[in-house]
């Protein structure tokens, strides 16, 4: 194919043909049948009607039939292939390509050349020139007519002109007729001259043909190349356009970015202004709010935290890690709490914890602290990674809660009934106390008004002026009476105290109260106390001094007088000791019970101490009077009395002085009344004595003679006689008493009942004591030296030596400072001196025994003791009182006291001594009874020394 610029196809060459017949062979076979198909209608057509017309021509009735079949064939035929071309040209391009078509048509054709030619042979008769020029002529048309239109296609061609002509032609060659031969010769020129014409047109029709085919492919070709030029064009365009979009896509977005990026900076921009601004609010809030900020690495244990000073008063720098530095601050109390919170986030069941706990700050003192905080990191198994929190010290409001609280119980716990009112007297709030005292429960009280609660006529009265006083003054206290709930008046101490809030207007009134009930009956009590004895009911010595003041006013100005009895039960310290207090009390309230009744003419009755009294008696009528009432007294306080189940007789002593007879002054009076009453103690009591100038001369003698006592003591007037005591066993003198003499240079030799109590009072009796053991001990050794039988020297004990503490060493001492065997020593201590201090007389007593020194119980019977009580001190000796002894009639009393006492101090192990043995009777009973010795003036009075000496060798001497 040659492309030249005008698009002119240019003439091809043989070869070229060549190589385009090669190529569409196929196409040209199919467009030669086409062309036959095309060109075959109007040949046909012409052959039916040039075979009609030669039929008419030839029509004879000879002929009739023939001819008839041959035109009835003819017609056939060309209708048959008039219905082939149909078909053809109805068919399908493709289906047209098939070889049949062409197969078909040569046959078709081949059948209509047989049929002319038939005619030319059969049907023309051989005379007649002129019809056989028509026919020839006509039947030659259609041949030509038919080999023009088939001269597309050799074949075609060849298939009809050859059975058309040739047989024709030699058929008429052969004839005899020289015309028909004639004839014969131009079918064959004429088969000649169509084949030359046919081979013509032939390659013509094929030239063109392929020209058109070539220049049809050049046109599909250059079709296609336009139209790929166009797909190609269209695709570009698409693609610019495609590509336009995509760039204009892509401007817009980089517009868009753009835009987004400048308006992502402004935000940017701003979020950082605005961050910065809050983190400076944030600092500032955090430090107004002196909020710790702090941030926890776990892992590393590493901490930042704000603050510092502040709550823990630690540098930054002395705080890095969290466990290290912080949590060994952390009050050991409070540990627990803190984990237990930890621990409850950590495990992820709380959004944050919040803990309040105790921290050390630097100083040492401990903090409160609030600690806040939460995860804010974890990994993916949830353990936590990071922690952001804050502290901050709440020392402060610990501090006030703390005194809130202490407030709030103070405010509860107080013994005062407190109350809060607001500016309009309501009740706002009251205590406990409040409720306790007014019997109001706190929800009838709180929104009261005061004035609703005021009881009394009074306090209405006085409510007004405290309010007025309240607004001026801002306090007010005093005395109210007010009313409890069930009606009852009570006093009250009410104190109100105005508040005032900043601007100095009133906010509350608070009021304090004290119910005065109590301390009213206190004073009462105290009244009573102060002038009244607690025991006995009787005056005390303050009313009673009170009284005789006014009573010695009243008798001075009415010139009457006025006695004084000073009362003091006998033996009552001995009593007290035995009995027990308890029992001492009741004792002490019967009697004065008994005393009351005794003398109700008395203006007062008052017990002064102990086991004093003093009744004061305003005008009495004389002197025989008041000692009538003196001894009535006496007898009735006399009577036996039960105490505990035991049957006491209980005596007095009792001194009476008289103003102004006796005294001018109270305290003369009183002193009188003493020393008379002392007198009557001296003279054994249960009696009553009226001061005289005597006594008050006795009592200067006493003072006399206790001087003169001290005196005889340095002096050396005292000496000890012996009284020897007889063994009823066997008859024997084996023992003395050593009992003290006074030989006073004037009066002579004085009995011991003289100066011994004296002693006693003044403890004179400590060296007078030590004297008589040491003079015993020394005389009892120069016996025994003088080889007389071994006498047991006793000697009287008084209370004051034990107590003095260093009897035992100083027994110890004369022992061994005499050589006296201890055996040979005996120490006596009356009943009731043993009783006055059992504790300390018996730790004596064990120490002394220890030495080997003998005890004894001097004036057995005399106390109250019983002798399974005094078993209780290791003694080995009893004395059966003088008072016992005294009354030993048989069937008597006595004796069966002394009888008893032998048996129970014989089964208690205790040898019985019996004083004051005068008599022979006396004597015998005692042997009888089985007493172990006896003493007494049937054997002998006390006696010197040297007497009894005698008196022992004259009794050896009997023997
Ligand atoms: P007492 O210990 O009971 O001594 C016995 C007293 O009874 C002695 O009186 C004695 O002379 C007297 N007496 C002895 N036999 C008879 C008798 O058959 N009939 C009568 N009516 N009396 C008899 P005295 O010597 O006057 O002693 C009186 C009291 O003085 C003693 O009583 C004793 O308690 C105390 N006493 C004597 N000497 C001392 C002493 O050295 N120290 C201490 N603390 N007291 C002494
Ligand atoms: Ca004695
Ligand atoms: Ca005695």
């Amino acid at each position: 194919m040659i492309h030249t610029p005008g698009g002119i196809v240019a003439e091809l060459t043989q070869n070229e043909m060549r190589g385009i017949r090669q190529q569409y062979a196929t196409d040209l076979d199919i467009e030669r049948t086409r062309l036959l198909y095309q060109g075959s209608r109007l040949p046909t057509l012409f052959m039916l009607l040039n075979g009609v017309a030669c039929a008419y021509l030839l029509w004879t009735p000879q002929s009739r039939a023939l001819l008839s079949g041959w035109l009835i064939w003819l017609l056939l035929l060309a209708v048959l292939r008039l219905v082939q071309v149909n078909a053809f040209h109805a068919a399908a391009p493709s289906r047209q390509a098939h070889p049949d078509w062409q197969r078909k048509f040569l046959i078709g054709a081949a059948a209509s050349g047989l049929t002319l030619a038939f005619a030319a042979v059969a049907l023309v008769p051989g005379e007649a020139f002129y019809q056989q020029a028509l026919v020839y002529g006509l039947i030659a048309t259609a041949i030509l007519s038919a080999s023009v239109a088939y001269a597309v296609s050799l074949p075609a061609f060849v298939a009809f002109a050859v059975p058309c002509l040739l047989p024709t032609s030699v058929f008429l060659l052969f004839s005899e007729d020289h015309l028909q031969r004639g004839w014969g010769l131009l079918g064959g020129v004429l088969l000649l001259a169509l084949l030359v014409v046919a081979w013509q047109v032939n390659r013509l029709v094929q030239r063109s043909l392929l020209q058109r085919f070539h220049n049809q492919a050049l046109i599909a070709s250059l079709e296609r190349a336009k139209s790929q030029a166009e797909e190609l064009n269209r695709e570009l365009a698409h693609e610019v356009e495609q590509r336009r979009r995509a760039e204009r896509e892509l401007r817009g977005a980089h517009d868009e970015l753009e835009m987004r990026v400048a308006e992502r900076t402004l935000e940017l921009d701003d979020a950082t202004h605005a961050l910065g601004k809050s983190e400076a609010r944030l600092a500032l809030a955090l430090e107004a709010s002196e909020l710790g900020l702090w941030d926890w690495n776990l892992e590393s244990d590493e901490v930042h935290h704000s603050q510092l000073r502040e709550i823990f008063g630690l540098d930054p720098e002395q705080v890095h890690a969290m466990l290290r530095d912080l949590k060994p601050r952390l009050h050991p109390d409070d540990l627990p709490l803190l984990r237990r919170a930890l621990v409850e986030h950590m495990k992820g069941r709380s959004d944050g914890y919040q803990v309040e706990y105790r921290v050390k700050h630097a100083d040492g003192h401990w903090v409160w602290v609030e600690d806040r905080g939460r995860a804010v990191e974890r990994d993916v198994h949830g353990r936590v990674l990071r922690m952001l929190g804050t502290r901050r010290s709440i020392t402060a409001r610990k501090h006030q809660e703390e005194q809130q609280r202490l407030a709030a119980t103070v405010f509860e716990a107080a013994s005062e009934g407190i109350l809060i009112l607001d500016p309009d007297y309501r009740l706002l709030a009251v205590n406990q106390a409040f409720c306790q005292v007014t019997g109001y429960r706190r929800e009838e009280l709180v929104g009261q008004s005061v004035v609703a609660l005021i009881g009394s006529r009074e306090s209405r009265r006085q409510y007004q002026s405290i309010r007025l006083e309240l607004e001026q003054r801002d306090h007010w206290q005093g005395e109210l009476t007010e009313t409890r709930k069930n009606g009852e008046l009570y006093p009250q101490w009410l104190h109100l105290s105005v508040v005032r809030d900043s601007r100095g207007s009133v906010s509350h009134i608070v009021g304090f109260f004290a119910d005065l009930t109590t301390r009213r009956q206190t004073e009462e009590r105290l009244r009573y106390l102060s002038h009244y004895d607690d025991l006995t009911g009787l005056a005390n010595r303050s009313l009673f001094r009170e009284r005789l003041h006014e009573a010695s006013q009243r008798a001075r100005q009415s010139g009457r007088s006025l006695a004084l009895l000073h009362i003091d039960l006998d033996r009552f310290k001995l009593l007290n000791d035995s009995l027990g207090h308890d029992l001492a009390d009741q004792l002490l309230r019967q009697m004065s019970r008994r005393l009351t009744q005794a003398v109700p003419e008395a203006d007062t009755i008052a017990r002064l101490s102990g086991d004093e009294f003093a009744v004061l008696i305003d005008a009495y009528g004389s002197l025989s009077s008041l000692a009538r009432l003196a001894s009535r007294l006496l007898s009735k306080l006399r009577l036996p009395l039960t105490v505990g189940g035991q049957e006491l007789v209980i005596s007095a002593s009792v001194g009476i002085s008289l103003l102004p007879d006796n005294a001018r002054e109270i305290s003369a009076l009183i002193s009188q009344a003493n020393m008379a009453k002392e007198h009557a103690k001296h003279l054994g009591g249960n009696t009553f004595q009226f001061f005289t100038d005597n006594l008050q001369a006795s009592t200067l003698e006493r003072l006399q003679l206790e001087t003169q006592l001290r005196k005889a003591i340095e002096e050396g007037q005292l000496e000890v006689f012996y009284q020897p005591k007889l063994c009823l066993a066997d008859d024997s003198l084996n023992a003395a008493e050593a009992l003290v003499r006074w030989r006073h240079p004037e009066r002579g030799l004085v009995p011991p009942g003289e100066f011994i109590p004296l002693a006693e009072e003044t403890g004179l009796i400590a060296p007078i004591g030590e004297f008589v053991l040491r003079q015993a001990c020394q005389q009892a050794r120069d016996w025994q030296r003088q080889g007389l039988a071994d006498i047991r020297v006793s000697v009287n004990l008084s209370v004051h030596q034990l107590r003095q503490g260093n009897l035992t060493s100083q027994v110890r001492q004369l022992l061994k400072e005499t050589g006296l065997p201890a055996h040979l020593l005996e120490l006596e201590l009356t009943e009731s001196q043993l009783l006055d201090n059992v504790e300390s007389v018996i730790a004596t007593f064990q120490q002394l025994r220890d030495l080997g020194v003998k005890l004894a119980i001097d004036d057995f019977g005399t106390g109250y003791s019983s002798l399974s009580y005094l078993k209780r001190f290791p003694v080995d000796y009893v004395k059966i009182d003088q008072a016992f002894i005294r009354g030993l009639a048989p069937g008597s009393e006595d004796a069966a006291i002394t009888r008893a006492i032998i048996v129970m101090a014989h089964s208690l192990e205790l040898k019985v001594v019996a004083e004051g043995v005068e008599t022979q009777e006396q004597m015998d009973f005692l042997k009888a009874q089985y007493c172990d010795e006896i003493q007494g003036f049937l054997i002998s009075k006390p006696l010197e020394a040297a007497a009894l000496v005698s008196l022992l060798h004259e009794q050896a001497g009997l023997a």
